[in-house]
């Protein structure tokens, strides 16, 4: 399926309206058009009874336009009015309101099928208040062929890897710019440098809560890793390892471990996979795990690692493997490389159908609030809408 070129992006959900009395159930629909330089669409929320007993008992139905608006501005579900005629004629009213959108609940809650969770923003499109609570943020910032990935909700935030030695002022000057003051985590996927050297001047400059590493690399040494270690000592920043399966919370955010577990296995096929979910959605990131690696994780965790977005293992360097493919099935993803050094994996990406999007052309933005991504990329300045772009893929 193409994404991101469709008119339309609707879903129906279903909740029970707090308060409602006793077998009513509340139906929510939310369809979205789109067009360049707004979203424009209509949100709806109907409780009502039984259509067996319709006009006996009262209903009532918010209906809200929101036309012209960002996406920060969407107003809250339950703002509106209540719709409930009396009088002469007021039956008939209701039952030809109830006809028309039973049909119209119908006719989309089948285009909900295949409604597309992924949003490709333009530039224009602006940004949602990226304080909000309620929003899972995923920034890969844009640290050359290297990992740096920061997860924020609200005040909660963790880094993950932060690329090379010589890029952590890159980092903190984006920190400065989106401002993040402290950073409650702080996550080595494994001890390469291209993902450990930015801790070294960023663990000096942001206060750290703790630093998450993962188990079998107690007996890998590089001078890099030496020189972390002492920064992280005069920090005084605790450590604790992380264990395959093991789960956490980054505020309403479910972040789960994995990792092919053995101190004999090449080193970036035992680097720390983590999957983040929040919400209906998710994301994995796959760390440097090689195509043996990315096997056998997908027979080890299988349908576990599904997930919408994919940071690409190990830059693109690979094959993608099939067995990975099936299990984690993304509809976009992100990859820490140059075209000319991830042909394998942009090659099996293309086959199957995924988007994807180089983080070297621009720091790339998803946000949630749960049902949907939103995805934006601030291109470099020297850089051009082309292959590798969002806005290649929004074409
Ligand atoms: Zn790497």
């Amino acid at each position: 399926m193409a994404t991101g070129r469709h008119p339309l992006h609707p879903f129906v959900g279903i909740d029970i309206m707090p308060g409602a009395p006793r077998g009513f159930a509340s139906w929510g629909a939310c369809v979205f058009g789109r067009s360049k330089q707004a979203v424009g669409g209509l949100l709806l929320y109907i409780s009502c009874c039984d259509p067996v007993h319709i006009g006996v008992y009262k209903y009532q139905i918010w209906v809200k336009m929101v036309c012209g608006r960002d996406f920060a501005e969407i107003p809250p579900w339950r703002d509106g009015f209540e719709f409930a005629p009396t009088g002469k004629g007021g039956e008939s009213v209701k039952r030809i309101f109830w006809v028309v959108l039973c049909a119209w609940m119908l006719v989309f809650a089948g285009m909900a099928e295949c409604a597309d969770v992924m949003r490709y923003m333009s530039e224009q499109d602006a940004m949602p208040n990226l304080r909000r609570d309620d929003l899972l943020e995923v920034h890969w910032i844009n640290v050359a062929s290297a990992d740096c990935i920061l997860l924020r909700i609200g005040e909660r935030t963790m880094l993950i890897d932060s690329g090379r030695l010589k890029e952590y002022e890159r980092i903190t000057k984006y920190f400065q710019e989106i401002g993040v003051a402290h950073l409650d985590y702080v996550f080595e996927t494994h001890p390469h440098d291209d993902h450990i050297g930015g801790f070294v001047g960023v663990l000096d400059e942001i206060p750290v809560g703790t630093y998450l590493k993962p188990r079998h690399y107690e007996s890998y040494s590089s001078s890099l890793k030496t020189r972390l270690n002492r920064v992280i000592q005069r920090n005084q920043i605790p450590t604790e390892f992380v264990e395959t399966g093991q789960q956490m919370y980054l505020g309403q955010a479910r972040l789960t471990f994995y990792q092919w577990a053995s101190s004999s296995v090449q080193q970036n096929n035992r680097s720390v996979v983590l999957k983040v979910e929040y919400g209906s959605r998710t994301v994995l990131l796959a760390a440097d795990l090689e195509a043996t690696g990315q096997r056998k994780l997908a027979e080890l965790y299988g349908s576990a690692l599904r997930a919408d977005i994919l940071k690409v293992p190990h830059h693109g360097i690979n094959d993608y493997a099939q067995e990975f493919h099936d299990a984690v099935q993304p509809a976009f993803a992100t990859i820490s490389n140059t075209r000319k050094s991830a042909d394998k994996f942009v090659t099996g990406l293309t086959r199957r159908n995924v988007p994807w999007v180089f983080t070297t052309k621009g720091t790339i933005i998803a946000v949630t609030e749960g049902d949907q991504w939103h995805v934006w990329q601030i291109p470099n300045p020297d850089a051009s809408p082309g292959e590798g772009t969002l806005a290649y893929i929004r074409r």
